[in-house]
This record gives structure tokens, C-alpha cells and sequence, in this order.
């Protein structure tokens, strides 16, 4: 038989998968000495086999489960209902990736209507035992019965305001015990169930409830955002309970070993004297900083202290740590890496390394390639903010980064404004799992409540979305829809502008500019680009996107799309020129014109590329992008052009295609008007002469001929453009280096890869094409169906986003080894937009490509991508 079942003395922090992260790290914490309540853990595996039989829960786990109950209660001395040593558990969920708030908790279970009474006799304390008693029933209420827990809480909230108390803590054990025999109606009331009094029957519905919110909806919203695979399970813990709410010398707290927004090597965290469980991070009661534990409980704090530096130490990295408290005596109930800001996540990086605590390659390693994006987020024009009207200064800034959006109050609303192109704020008193939805779509988050680790603070740190939680000043009434604060009201619909990195409100939109680069930052990206293989180059053709790439140190360009240079004003006319007239010398003088500009549209690309590798692709899209479509701009272009309206509608009833996308464009169209190609072949040439003569500047530019499929339309094309080539040099008593290459971004450019490659002297894959073409999809219209794919689990992600191994990357290995076979040392890249996409670039690299292009804005993130795929392929 499997076993299922682990004692904490059983695991260590390797068997994440078996054991999910919580298990796993709690076996390891045990195993250290460390003061862990003693427990086991169903695995992962268990979870798995009870969803795929038909949610069985099979006599065999029970069992196991059963023996290491057993094994808790003889360690323990204590057993459930046993009037003097009760146990009593929690029982927690945790996957091999943390997924923060994702699944459930229940604490204290074991308790029931009789032997609460024993808990109260045992301590002393009657308050604290019905305190026990009455989270129990919200607990089970929510996690097994799927009870909302607002029926628990509207309650609460008002009988406490009823009987003017302020806090939870201060009930007294007279109120607690009405409160539980309104919990107990609200069962009753709800779920037409008596809550179940046998603690087994209590654990066994729990574990249950568990193994089934692995598919919960909040679950698989989490998963799909972070790309955790739906198989993987939830394991459960079973853990004897400690007590944080048992009086004034009691606690309970989250802690980071370093400071998870900065990476400030300090520790940072709060704790609330008096509390259980989930009190810190729902964000009820506003908790204390960390800092003030040390004057409260010196020893605790410096205890504390010591075991989470050496946590740091032992698992290399910064430590999430949840405590307890109980009767001053610390227990350690979870550690993880800690999530945190990009901002943190880099100097952190940099910081473990110069302590002494990871290598080059683990820090790279630790990175999310992705969250570089973060650190590049926009930021608030420093001119602009000193007009701004300031809502609320009090608010913690719980993630950085600065955004501007309409006011949300609810998850439904933020979705339905987005998906109708608006920006939103969703402002709420507090998140909860329910408003992931609304979360993800939102340019920030607000919340009235909570602190630093706060459902919303920490949500938001992990999907990089700027977060001002617990701003006190804001009243937010989420029914009525309304912002009071001190100087004013706001409604829903209205702009705020939030800054996470200070916390600051602000009235109305404040102009955004992007942020400054940090010596973090630096540092990685100067190890990325040490410990890499692949090149990364970028894909643009404006100087300031060029300034940009080189600003992230790319290695040269490697797609500078020509067409976007014919849609100026002075320049579209002459194409529509050369496009819709029939006389001969017409087109001539058109191109002639057109040759002029794009001789100087290549010599400020070479310039600002400061003559690194430059490839320039000739012109790629149909025809008809290039001419009117709307009766009125037919009709003013042929005023324009001189030509009458019906000749000119003619022309364009004649470049109409069906399907453009598979239509006359790419190496198609030069096919059918070599000039175009010979003119853009000569401007290349003519500026390249030009800026050697005037600047001493070398450039040695790369031509790339798009949509290629046949081998044909390749030998055509070079014969014709390199003939041109050789007479402009003549012409011009000179010669200059260059390359002639060709994009492989058809499938049967793939299939005949060997063919094609002894007439090119590099390629350079068009993924994006190529994904079209072999799929079948319409890049134009396939968004719309993808996400259901997606949902279906037809296809595992997007394959515009992330290469399709099994079909577009089986094509690219066929091409890349066929080309390989004929010229072993031929340059071949990507250019489409996987090559920034960090799981694609690992792909590339594993096949030995030479370099990934991608828009300037990915290239910091393809170097990171690039330097992990090296340091796993290394391994
Ligand atoms: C491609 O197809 O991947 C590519 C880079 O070209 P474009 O996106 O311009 O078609
Ligand atoms: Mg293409």
C-alpha cells in the first residue's frame, strides 16, 4: 500500500510535492529543532487519488489517517474530548506552490457543545474557550458547509456594536457563548445541519473539504494566473493547536526576515497580542509592528530573532514566518520564501550573495524574469504631483509602483469595466479570496483595512499590482458606493491616482513616467548577461525604442520592421503612388521618392544602433494596409493622387484579399514587384556607404526577406537583390559588407530549412507567423477562442504567448537541426514574440539558437530568462 500519510518527523523540505510547501517546511522545522506543534500530513497524492475516484475518501487513508492520530495523542498525552489533556488540531491545506489565501484553514477543531466546557474548566478561562469555539463554527461553517462567512461576521459585528465592544478580544465569555448559539442557528438556518459534535467526524469533513478546494474557483483562478499545473494537489496538515488567544501574554504574527516591499535586511512583520490564527493577515483588528514586540516581550523578540536569521541561513533565502504565542512561550507554525516586490526581490538577490548565503547562479535563479517588469513600472511626474489634490497621506504602501483608474468597489464591476477598455481601482475595506478576479484586472488596489500582509497587500506584491492597504483616514462604503475622507467624497466611476511605493491618494489622474533603473538591477543584469549563452537582441526601428534597448544592453536589433516607416503622411502618398498607378514612370518617381526617406530612415537606425547588428526586414505586410477603405478617404486620396474616385476604388476592389494574412505579402509581393525589394535593398546599401564616408561608421547589415516557403522564392529574390546591390556598390566605387538572410516562419520553410539555407546566410524564426500558420490561427481574431481552449484544457497556455513545444518547436528543431546539418555554424535567431517569453527562450536555448530578439521593454527579462536557462542547462 502507498503511504500517505507523514509525521513531521518523517519529512524534510525537499518532499514539497508530496507534501506541499507547509508540510514539507514544517517536517524540516522539526527536524531543526525548531518549536513546531507536533502533527502529520496527508499528501498530495492522497488529494489526487481522491479527486480522480469520484471524491472517495478509501477505508485504507482513512486508517492511516487513524494510526497517526493515534501516534499524536500517545506523544502528545492529550486526546480529543479528554476532559483534562483535550486535544484539539488545526487542519490546513498547503500545495507544493504557495498559493496565498487560495485554500482553507480550521482551527481548533475538536471542540463541541460539552467538552468546550471542560477547555473552560482546564484554563481557567471561559472566554477564551467559547473565543475557541465560535471561530471553530465560522471555520467549518466556510471551509466544509460552504457557509459565506458574512453571515458570521454581520453578526459579530453587530452584536459587538450593540454591546458597544470594540474589540473581539474584549467579548466576554457570556457574549461568546451567545454568539456560538447564533453560529449554531445560522447552521441551521442555512445548511438545515446540526454542526457535527464527534471530533473525528469533524477532522474526517475537513480533511474532505480540503482535498475539494483544491478545485474551488478562487483555486484554479490562482493556478491559471500563475501557471501551477491543475494536477498537483493539495496536501493537508494536522497540527496540535497552540493558542494565541489565550490572554494578554499570548499572541500570534506574521514576520519577514528581511523587509518584503524594500529588501531591507531587517526584520518586519506584525503581531496582535490576543489572537488567533488568520486575525493578522484578515486584516480585522490593524496589528502591531514587529518592532514593538521587543519592548513587550523582550525575550520572545530576540528568541524570535535568532530562529529566523537561521532559518535565513538554512534555507538561503528571505523567511515568511507565522508564530504563536502562547503563555510566552514561541511556537513556529510556518516558514516559506517570503514573496515580495521586485524592488525587494533584486536587492535581496544581490545582498544574499554578498553575505555569503547564495551563489551568483542561485540568486539568478531566484528571480521571476517576469517581475523585472515590475521594477520598471511607471512611476508619478514629480511636476505634476505638486498640483495634485491629496486624498489620504496614511496609507501602507504595500506595493510599489503607481497607477491611475476609475473607482471600483466590487470584483464584478472591475471586470465588466475592463473588459470594456477601462482602467480601474478596485477600492474595497478589505480583500478577500472572492475578489481575485477583480484583483487581477485592476492597474491598483485600495483597501481601508489591514496591514502589510493583508490579503490585499500580499496578493497584490505577487501579481505586481501597485497596493495602498489599510489607508484608516478613508471611509469606504461599499453598498452606497462612496469614498468619505477628510476633505471630500468620491463616487464610484471617479479617477484616483494611487502610489504604492509611499502610500499617497490622489484626486483625479497624475501623469505617469517610467521609473528609474537601480543598482539591483544592474547588478543581475550584468551576472544575467556574464552567465548566459544566447544573445539577446530587440526588435525596433524608432530611435527611441533603439535608445531604450541599448539602455537594457541588447546586443544589436534583431527585427526592424520597414513597413511601419511608410505611414507618415509624405510617404504613404508616394507608396499609394507606386501602389495604385499604372504608368510606369509614375511608380518609378514614387520609389525614387520613397528611397530618399528610407535612406535616412536606415542611416538613424545604424547611428542609434551605433553600428551593432542590425537586422532589417523588407517590407512585409499586403498591400492593401497601404490604401483608404472609408468612402471619405477614398475620396480625398483621389483628390490627392489626381485620379478619379472609381479608379481609385477600382484599384483597391483589386487588393482586396480574402485572407491577407495568407495572402500577398511578405517575399510574395517581390515576387510580383521585385523594385520594392531592390529599393529598400538599395537604401540599405546607400546609407550604410553614406555613414562609413561621413561618420567612419562601420555597419555590416543584415537583409531579411520575410514569409519565405519555397526555395525558389528565396534564389529569385537574392539573385535579383544581390545583382542590385553589386551595381549601387559599383556605382558607387565601393563595397560594403552585408548579409542576406531569410525568416522562417512558414511550416514548410521548416520542412525545407536544409534547402533554404544554402542560399541565406542566417535565419531568423517568426514565431508568431509561424504559430499562425501552423495552427491555423488567425493572429488577428484567435484571442477570442484561445481562452477557451485555455479554460478547456485543450491547450496547457496561449501559444502566442509561450511556444507550443509538441507542434511549432517539434518544426523549429526539425528546421534547426536540418540547417545544421548543411551550415554547422549559421546564425539563427527568433525575432517573434516568444523571444522574450522566458519558457520559450529556455526552449531556443536548449535547440543551441544564437539569439532571441524581443521589443526593448523584454529585454532585461530575456536576459534573466537567458542566464537561468544557461545555469539549468549547466547543471
Ligand atoms: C513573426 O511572424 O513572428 C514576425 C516577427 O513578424 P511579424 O510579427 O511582423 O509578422
Ligand atoms: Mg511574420
Amino acid at each position: 500500500m502507498t503511504k500517505r500519510v507523514y509525521s513531521f518527523k518523517e519529512g524534510n523540505a525537499e518532499m514539497k510535492g508530496l507534501l506541499g510547501g507547509k508540510g514539507a517546511n514544517l517536517a524540516e522545522m522539526t527536524r531543526l529543532g525548531l518549536p513546531v506543534p507536533n502533527g502529520f500530513t496527508i499528501s498530495t497524492e492522497a488529494c489526487m487519488d481522491y479527486l480522480n475516484n469520484g471524491q472517495k475518501f478509501t477505508e485504507d487513508l482513512k486508517e492511516e489517517i487513524e494510526s497517526y492520530l493515534g501516534q499524536l495523542e500517545k506523544e502528545s498525552g492529550k486526546a480529543f474530548n479528554d476532559k483534562e489533556n483535550m486535544m484539539l488540531v488545526s487542519v490546513r491545506s498547503g500545495s507544493k506552490f504557495s498559493m496565498p489565501g487560495m485554500m482553507d484553514t480550521v482551527l481548533n477543531l475538536g471542540l463541541n457543545d460539552e467538552n468546550v466546557e471542560h477547555l473552560a474548566a482546564v484554563t481557567n478561562d471561559e472566554a477564551f474557550a467559547y473565543d475557541c469555539y465560535r471561530r471553530l463554527l465560522q471555520m467549518f461553517g466556510d471551509v466544509v458547509y460552504g457557509i459565506d462567512t458574512s453571515h458570521f461576521e454581520n453578526f459579530l459585528e453587530f452584536y459587538k456594536r450593540k454591546n458597544r465592544v470594540q474589540l473581539d478580544s474584549d467579548l466576554t465569555a457570556v457574549q461568546l457563548k451567545e454568539i456560538v448559539h447564533e453560529y449554531k442557528r445560522i447552521y441551521l438556518e442555512i445548511k438545515k445541519q446540526e454542526f457535527p459534535q464527534e471530533p473525528r467526524e469533524q477532522l474526517f469533513a475537513a480533511v474532505t473539504a480540503v482535498f475539494n478546494s483544491w478545485n474551488n474557483e478562487r483555486a484554479k483562478v490562482y493556478r491559471k494566473l500563475h501557471n501551477i499545473a491543475d494536477d498537483l494537489g493539495t496536501a493537508v496538515n494536522i497540527q496540535l493547536m497552540v493558542f494565541g488567544n489565550s490572554g494578554e501574554n499570548s499572541g500570534t504574527g506574521v514576520a519577514f526576515t528581511r523587509n518584503p516591499a524594500t529588501g531591507e535586511n531587517k526584520l518586519f512583520g506584525e503581531y496582535l497580542i490576543n489572537a488567533q490564527g488568520e486575525d493578522v493577515v484578515a486584516g480585522i483588528r490593524t496589528p502591531n509592528p514587529i518592532s514593538e514586540l521587543q519592548d513587550s516581550m523582550p525575550e520572545i523578540y530576540q528568541e524570535f530573532l535568532a530562529m529566523g536569521e537561521r532559518l535565513e541561513k538554512h534555507y538561503g533565502d528571505m523567511q515568511d514566518i507565522e508564530f504563536t504565542i502562547e503563555n510566552k512561550k514561541l511556537y513556529l507554525l510556518q516558514t516559506r520564501n517570503g514573496k515580495r516586490t521586485a524592488h525587494a526581490a533584486f536587492k535581496i538577490a544581490v545582498d544574499l550573495v554578498d553575505e555569503g548565503l547564495k551563489t551568483k547562479e542561485g540568486a539568478i535563479l531566484s528571480l521571476d524574469p517576469q517581475s523585472v517588469n515590475q521594477l520598471l513600472h511607471p512611476i508619478f511626474v514629480e511636476e505634476a504631483l505638486k498640483n495634485a489634490e491629496l486624498i489620504s497621506k496614511v496609507g501602507l504602501p504595500a506595493s510599489p509602483g503607481s497607477a491611475t483608474g476609475r473607482i471600483c468597489f466590487d470584483a464584478n464591476t472591475a471586470k465588466e469595466w475592463t473588459d470594456r477598455g477601462e482602467k480601474v481601482v478596485l477600492v474595497r475595506q478589505e480583500t478577500s479570496p472572492e475578489d481575485i478576479g477583480g484583483m487581477v484586472v485592476s492597474e491598483a488596489i485600495v483597501t481601508s483595512r489591514g496591514g502589510m500582509t493583508s490579503h490585499a497587500a500580499v496578493v497584490a506584491r505577487g501579481m505586481g499590482t501597485c497596493c495602498v492597504a489599510g489607508c484608516s483616514e478613508l471611509e469606504i462604503d461599499e453598498f452606497l458606493k462612496t469614498i468619505k475622507y477628510p476633505n471630500g467624497e468620491l463616487t464610484e466611476g471617479d479617477v484616483i491616482s494611487v502610489d504604492g511605493s509611499n502610500g499617497d491618494l490622489y484626486v483625479g489622474e497624475v501623469e505617469l513616467t517610467l521609473s528609474e533603473k537601480n543598482e539591483y538591477f544592474e547588478t543581475i543584469m550584468a551576472w544575467s548577461k556574464e552567465l548566459s549563452r544566447l544573445d539577446v537582441r530587440m526588435n525596433a526601428e524608432t530611435t527611441s525604442d533603439i535608445k531604450t534597448g541599448i539602455a537594457f544592453d541588447a546586443s544589436g536589433i534583431g527585427l526592424a520592421r520597414t513597413e511601419h516607416m511608410f505611414f507618415a503622411p509624405e510617404r504613404l502618398i508616394e507608396m499609394r503612388r507606386f501602389i495604385i498607378s499604372e504608368k510606369a514612370e509614375e511608380r518609378r518617381a514614387a520609389l525614387d521618392t520613397i528611397l530618399n526617406y528610407q535612406i535616412d530612415d536606415f542611416k538613424g537606425i545604424f547611428k542609434a544602433n551605433n553600428g551593432h547588428s542590425t537586422v532589417i526586414r523588407l517590407l512585409d505586410p499586403p498591400l492593401h494596409e497601404f490604401v483608404p477603405n472609408k468612402t471619405q478617404d477614398i475620396e480625398r486620396v483621389a483628390k490627392e493622387m489626381n485620379i478619379s474616385y472609381n479608379f481609385l476604388q477600382h484599384r483597391i476592389n483589386e487588393l482586396h484579399e480574402i485572407n491577407p494574412m495568407l495572402g500577398h505579402r511578405g517575399c510574395r509581393l517581390a515576387i510580383t514587384y521585385p523594385e520594392l525589394y531592390l529599393m529598400q535593398a538599395e537604401a540599405i546599401i546607400r546609407s550604410t556607404i553614406e555613414l562609413k564616408k561621413e561618420q567612419g561608421l562601420d555597419v555590416a547589415p543584415e537583409i531579411m526577406i520575410p514569409l519565405v516557403g519555397m526555395e525558389g522564392e528565396l534564389s529569385l529574390l537574392k539573385e535579383k537583390v544581390e545583382a542590385h546591390i553589386q551595381t549601387v556598390m559599383k556605382s558607387e566605387e565601393t563595397s560594403v559588407s552585408y548579409t542576406l538572410g531569410t525568416m522562417i516562419e512558414l511550416p514548410r520553410a521548416c520542412l525545407i530549412a536544409d534547402e533554404l539555407a544554402k542560399d541565406a546566410d542566417f535565419f531568423s524564426f517568426g514565431t508568431n507567423d509561424l504559430t499562425q500558420m501552423t495552427f491555423g490561427f488567425s493572429r488577428d481574431d484567435a484571442a477570442k477562442y484561445i481562452n477557451q481552449y485555455v479554460a478547456d484544457g485543450i491547450l496547457p497556455i496561449d501559444p502566442f504567448q509561450t511556444i507550443d513545444m509538441d507542434g511549432v518547436g517539434e518544426l523549429i528543431r526539425m528546421a534547426v537541426e536540418k540547417t545544421r546539418q548543411i551550415k554547422p555554424t549559421m546564425k539563427i535567431g527568433v525575432c517573434g514574440e516568444l523571444g522574450g517569453d522566458p519558457t520559450s527562450i529556455e526552449f531556443f536555448d536548449q535547440l543551441g539558437l544564437d539569439y532571441v530578439s524581443c521589443s526593448p521593454y523584454r529585454v532585461p527579462v530575456a536576459h534573466l530568462a537567458a542566464a537561468q536557462s544557461a545555469i539549468k542547462l549547466k547543471k
